[in-house]
């Protein structure tokens, strides 16, 4: 794992086979541009320092990596979490929509444009276009524009314009397809702001390296903490940015297991799951090649979670580089878990995660039983206020006394 950062991935974007770039000429060339661009402005004094400036002043960093004394009381092990969910807007995703926003800007750029899935990533991109003055267009699926209507009207009110987005199943994968498709049509004053450490290069290595900073900062406070490094570092995995975000930091630490948590839904057998490194094969979606959920055409399947952020068919690339070295280990957590830990952590600790973030604390809860002498570091990449409203109605309060 030495010289990691400086070789992964290569000047391509290539993480062993996987990521590099799948897409037409025409938009490869603004690839290489931003490419470019990231190379030449974002090493520099000046994009540093005000990246640094905007993290302390407007995003509320150093997010505090807090210890579960209730919880892990209860389950066993030391639960810790790093606390994305206090990061402004309330998720990990402003960490690197406020690189790539403050990037368009200096490349003189007027427009950014994305997918969401949660809402999240179209809640954190209008955040970061509002900040810096630019406009802000956002592609989600109808199905979540319904499940996720708080972080809707947030998009409207920071000024963004919302796309529904009513063909296929009308869910994450949609919403992509369709942002590209806006993308294409003016790409000169537009920037494309992926969600994820997906897509093409240099998207993957761009968000992986503007979400460091979560990994960065946990590793030094959980040290500062504890004197020792965490024995386990968990993450929920979609596209993979908060994961990798986390676990870049501990990849050289040799005694430290790492896990991403893949959503299992409802059943691994009727497909209404995610677990792409479970079931995946390597194929290309939005650019770039992963492990990847497909039907019986090779295209990529109809995925399924309870959490809207997690319901994408593919992976970041580098996770699946990091699958095929065995450095990372992928698991999963389904539904019922992670509604469970979901309650467990709200009453427990009075914080109530995100129904993504869920899915690491079920994980981390199950590796607490069968490992109680041992510390865990759990990335809880977001809040739960956008979900409470469907789980309510969906699953209903448990008894006071249950929980
Ligand atoms: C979007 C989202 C995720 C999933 O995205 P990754 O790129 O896999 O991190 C996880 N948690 C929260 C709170 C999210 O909003």
């Amino acid at each position: 794992m030495r010289d990691y950062f400086k070789t992964t991935p290569t000047a391509t974007g290539e993480f062993g086979e996987f990521g590099g770039s799948y897409i037409p000429a025409s938009l490869q060339e603004e690839m290489d541009k931003i490419t470019e661009a990231y190379y030449s402005i974002s090493k520099s004094h000046a994009f540093i320092s005000e990246l640094r400036s905007i993290r302390k002043h407007f995003q509320g960093r150093p997010t505090p990596v807090y210890f579960c004394q209730r919880l892990s009381d209860v389950v066993g092990g030391r639960i810790y979490l790093k606390r994305e969910d206090l990061n402004h807007t309330g998720a990990h995703k402003l960490n690197h929509c406020m690189g790539e926003a403050l990037l368009a800007k200096q490349m003189g750029k007027k427009r950014l444009i994305a997918e969401t899935g949660a809402g999240q990533h179209g809640v954190a991109l209008a955040t970061a276009a509002a900040y810096f003055g630019l406009e802000c267009e956002i592609h989600m699926g109808e199905v979540d524009i319904a499940k996720e209507h708080p972080n809707v009207v947030r998009m409207k009110i920071l000024g963004a314009e919302v796309v529904p987005v009513t063909h296929g199943l009308k869910t994450l994968k949609e919403a992509v397809d369709s942002a590209f498709e806006s993308y294409l049509r003016d790409p000169i004053h537009t920037i494309y702001c992926i969600g994820s450490v997906v897509g093409p290069h240099p998207f993957p290595m761009m968000v992986r390296d503007f979400q460091r900073v979560i990994g960065i900062e946990a590793r030094e406070q959980f040290l500062e903490m504890t004197g020792e490094l965490p024995d386990n570092v968990v993450a929920c995995v979609g596209g993979g940015s908060n994961a990798i975000g986390m676990f870049s930091a501990f990849l050289e630490d040799e005694s430290c297991s790492i896990y991403g948590v893949e959503p299992a839904g409802r059943s691994y057998e009727t497909g209404d799951h995610a677990c792409t490194m479970k079931f995946g094969q390597p194929g290309v979606i939005h650019g770039f090649k992963c492990q990847l959920l497909q039907d019986e055409s090779g295209e990529p399947a109809a995925v399924y979670s309870v959490a809207s952020g997690l319901d994408y068919p593919g992976i970041g690339p580098e996770h699946c580089l990091l699958a095929a070295q065995g450095r990372v280990t992928y698991t999963d957590a389904n539904d019922a878990e992670s509604i469970d830990a979901f309650y467990k952590l709200s009453r427990m600790e009075g914080i109530i995660p995100a129904l993504e973030s869920a899915h690491a604390v079920a994980y981390a809860i199950r590796l607490a039983r069968e490992k109680p002498r041992q510390s865990i570091l759990v990335n809880l990449s977001g809040r739960g206020d956008k979900d409470i409203d469907f789980i309510v109605d969906q699953y209903g309060l448990p008894d006071a006394k249950e929980g």
